[in-house]
């Protein structure tokens, strides 16, 4: 089973490329931001706790989205592979996924790190919001603290992989199919 992380700050283009890669691979995506949307959506107890949390552009505890995303991980555990996508955010997450593997008897093959400057990821997630509907994505000062976020408590979970040697760094600037080829080589590599 292939495991793969796509990490990078909002905006960067986590979701653009996992639909490509989900598809070309035959993986399931797992978008913990997406599972929360549905939840919240839903009204259940665990997407209304969350919607506090997303709103203001911070984290979600850390235990709620680990037991989240291994129940999520059971569900497929059948799956050709998994493409993990905003998970994990914390390297307190980084160590429950090593350990969730290890139980499993699996692990994570490729770390995929895409980075933009700060201005490029303001301007694309303005942009996104005219369609996502998420207002998380509407709001300049939501948008600037989901940045903060970024660079303060998920950021370290690069370092984590890096000394692993899991980590590929991925320029998340440029034509979105070009970016996409080089995630290939990536996967294909680690396969
Ligand atoms: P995303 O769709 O990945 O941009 O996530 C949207 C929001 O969901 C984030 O700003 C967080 O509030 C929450 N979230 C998603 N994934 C995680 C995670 N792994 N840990 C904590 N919070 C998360």
């Amino acid at each position: 089973m292939l495991n793969i992380a796509i990490f990078g700050a909002p905006g960067v283009g986590k979701g653009t490329q996992s639909a490509l890669i989900e598809k070309k691979y035959n993986l399931v995506h797992i978008s913990t931001g997406d599972i929360l949307r549905e939840e919240t959506s839903k009204g259940t107890e665990l997407g209304l706790k969350a919607k506090a949390y997303m709103d203001k552009g911070q984290l979600i505890p850390d235990e709620l989205i680990i037991n989240m995303l291994e129940k999520k991980v059971d569900e497929n555990i059948n799956a050709e592979g998994i493409l993990y996508d905003g998970f994990p955010r914390t390297v307190k997450q980084a160590e429950a996924l090593d350990e969730m593997f290890k139980k499993k008897g699996l692990k994570l093959d490729t770390f995929l790190c895409l980075s933009a400057d700060h201005d490029t990821l303001v301007a694309r997630l303005l942009n996104r919001a005219k369609d996502s509907g998420r207002s998380d994505d509407a709001d300049v000062n939501v948008i600037e603290n989901r940045i903060k976020v970024y660079n303060e408590q998920t950021l370290p979970v690069a370092d984590y992989y890096r000394a692993q040697g899991k980590a590929v760094e991925i320029n998340g600037i440029g034509e979105i199919n070009d970016i996409f080829k080089l995630i290939c080589s990536v996967i294909d590599n680690a396969k």
